[in-house]
């Protein structure tokens, strides 16, 4: 479960003891979260919980063309694979964040943010945690991050040689690209998955960040795309991420249930 499901509504805390009476033992945990109870209380909370961190967002963003901000930018991003390293955490999602202001340069943003995840990958290696690659919809390029394919992601990754880096499916992401099986196939081939996240795209969608579904209540495949992850061997956990401003207005003990159910219907 990713506790961005119950942002609004739970600290870390509410959504430790709520993955604890569900038996739900892994957690994507979010930076901002960890920090307002300071890292060392946050890995002993989860110890106590027996609640493990699986995926820590978030390394970036990383792109600016000053080049002390760079600096800066990627010493932060280094201090958050350090507080990953820290709550005990599998991997970091690495997002570079969109083109800067006034610019139309879509290549030289592709160009920094391999030259960035270059960087940080170094860093990644010595203190043993996995860059995760999680695409984004283009929809999001201008703002967000310039990686919006799969196939880009394993490209990206497979210039590291799969070490230390890989990919994150998300449904919500990459549910329209024609060639989203072959590219699932070669992640695991290639580099690794090392987590997939599910949601829905729902008909019309009102915001890009803010109106996900619940699983079964929009339009993607979900069960097929989880049949080509999991014949690569994927053995690895459904991870709910729920961006929605209308699931967080809903009781979460209830939301949560109801995303454990949909989870056995669709995925189990
Ligand atoms: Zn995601």
């Amino acid at each position: 479960m990713n506790s961005a499901t119950f942002r609004e509504r739970w600290g870390l805390l509410d959504f430790l003891e709520a993955c604890r009476a569900r038996g739900v033992q892994k957690a994507g945990l979010w930076g901002d979260d960890i920090k307002k109870v300071g890292v060392a209380k946050a890995a002993s909370l989860m110890a106590d919980y027996e609640v493990e961190a699986f995926g820590y967002n978030r390394a970036g963003p990383l792109l600016t063309s000053d080049a002390s901000d760079r600096r800066k930018l990627l010493s932060m991003a280094k201090n958050e694979i350090d507080d990953a390293v820290a709550v005990g955490a599998d991997h970091i999602l690495v997002f570079p964040g969109g083109l800067e202001p006034d610019s139309k340069d879509l290549a030289s943003a592709r160009f920094q943010t391999v030259d960035a995840i270059g960087i940080l990958h170094e860093h990644a290696q010595k203190v043993g945690m996995n860059l995760a690659l999680e695409p984004l919809h283009p929809m999001l390029c201008g703002d967000r991050t310039c990686i919006t394919t799969l196939r880009h992601a394993n490209d990206i990754c497979a210039q590291f040689a799969g070490k230390n880096i890989g990919v994150v499916v998300d449904t919500y992401h990459v549910w329209w690209d024609e060639t989203i099986e072959s590219e699932i196939a070669r992640s695991a081939l290639e580099n690794s998955i090392l987590s997939f996240h599910v949601n829905d795209w729902l008909v019309p969608t009102t915001h890009l960040l803010t109106d996900r579904g619940m699983m079964g209540d929009g339009i993607i495949d979900l069960h097929g795309i989880w049949k080509c992850v999991k014949a690569t061997g994927y053995n690895g956990p459904v991870e709910v991420e729920i961006f929605s401003e209308r699931w967080w207005n809903e009781d979460p003990d209830m939301v949560f249930d109801m995303a454990l159910e949909r989870c056995r219907q669709i995925f189990g």
